[in-house]
């Protein structure tokens, strides 16, 4: 087995295999061995041949692909007469239904790799069903913890994989660190959501936007974010592209968080370098609702460095942002919607001209058909007999 070489995105203090988080706290992300040519493009067998340069060795002798990756780029058809080049990078077309998979997908090979028989994550949403299908499909014993409070209708579709479900009271944001604690004599490998592995997943979402666009790189990169690992993959991604000299530049990252639990958006607008627990998060976007992420600091110098920014976004606009999206054919969580929300609001305060820009749709709104009473809807009703005369009239939109 070829180790892996790991460093930390604070301190570069370097680590070998089996390490998730620095000394020092903040987290690891795996060194890619540099190559002197690097190719990639999309092959038939999945993300793993198609980006193997840029991507840790691992291999899938089980075939446990599910699929993961290769969503569609779908252009936004709402553009301004600007020239912005808008599109939406669809997650939601997952095997389960979020960009979890690519990352819960590499976790699994890694476990596999590292000789674990036991998975297992901690989550009430995306990444529990995820982690669920992909450590149940490769026979692994599959653990998912969940908050004590988490109501049957989100359990149901974890479980429903065969996963051991176990409900842990206590401080839920406490859990990820116990969890990772644990783990370390526990033989369990916690694929939590910014660990190394999950970061090597998120970097196919910049590869595949890099090919869709014909090999170019966006301008701006909007993505929801929560604990911050899918926005370091995406940029650790573009970063490694732009290494390996296939592009020239790195997009402007936009980290997108919903008003109601935005703690990254709050310590970037006040210039701070490290990120201060929400007490009382509330949103509806509850993908994205971590009062304390993982990954907050880490984002936090990314943006530093690459000149991005963060947008807060209220509760109306979500959901408005949410029918926006459905009226262009795409009905995604709340989470995802606040990617799209938070580019009215940059469209207002910056010049977008000619802006190439990709907002990262990060999973399906059907997960969550709750929302759906939030929505108003508008059905008509009519006899047979007069089915002909109410299709001629013009129709009462909403
Ligand atoms: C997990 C998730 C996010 C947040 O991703 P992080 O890597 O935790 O920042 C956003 N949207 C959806 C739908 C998710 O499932
Ligand atoms: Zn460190």
């Amino acid at each position: 087995m070829r180790s892996l070489g790991l460093i930390c995105t604070a301190c570069g203090k370097e680590y070998s295999d089996g390490h998730f988080r620095c000394e020092c706290g903040e987290p690891l992300e795996v060194v890619i061995e540099k190559k002197k040519t690097v190719k990639i493009g999309f092959h038939r067998s999945g993300i793993l041949n198609s980006f193997s340069d840029l991507l840790p060795g691992l291999e899938d002798k089980n075939s446990l692909s599910l699929g993961e990756g290769f969503t569609p780029l779908t252009r936004l058809g709402d553009t301004d007469s600007s020239g912005m080049e808008l599109y939406a990078k669809n997650e939601s077309v997952n095997p389960t239904w979020s960009f979890k998979d690519r990352g819960s997908y590499l976790a699994v090979l890694d476990a596999i790799r590292r000789g674990y028989n036991h998975i297992g994550t901690v989550s009430t949403g995306n990444m529990a069903a995820s982690v669920a299908a992909y450590g149940k499909r490769a026979g692994l014993e599959t653990t998912i913890l969940v908050s004590d409070s988490i109501p049957d209708e989100k359990v149901s579709p974890i479980s429903i994989y065969g996963c051991r479900i176990i409900k842990v009271a206590g401080d839920y944001g406490q859990l990820y660190y116990n969890s990772l604690e644990a783990a370390k004599n526990s033989g369990l490998y916690f694929a939590n959501s910014d660990v190394p592995m999950r970061v090597e997943g998120s970097k196919t979402i910049a590869f595949e936007v890099f090919l869709q666009l014909g090999e170019r790189v966006p301008d701006f990169v909007v993505v929801p974010t929560s604990s911050g690992g899918n926005l370091r993959g995406i940029e650790k991604g573009f970063r490694e592209l732009r290494e390996s000299g296939l592009s020239a530049s790195i997009p402007r990252l936009i980290v997108a968080q919903a008003k109601g639990c935005c703690p990254i958006d709050l310590a970037f607008s006040s210039r701070a370098s490290e990120i201060t627990r929400i007490h009382h998060p509330k949103t509806i976007a509850h993908a994205i609702e971590n009062p304390y992420p993982p990954s907050g600091n880490a984002v936090l110098r990314i943006l530093k460095q690459n000149d991005g920014m963060t947008v807060a976004i209220d509760e109306a606009n979500i959901l408005k942002a949410q029918r926006s999206l459905a009226n262009n054919g795409l009905f995604v969580q709340p989470a995802s919607a606040v990617a799209y929300a938070a580019l009215s609001k940059l469209r207002s305060e910056m010049d977008l001209r000619k802006a190439i820009v990709v907002a990262v749709l990060t999973g399906s709104g059907l997960k969550y058909p709750a929302i759906l009473k939030e929505h108003s809807s508008y059905v008509e009703s009519t006899a047979l007999a007069s089915l002909e005369e109410v299709l001629k009239k013009r129709p009462t939109l909403h």
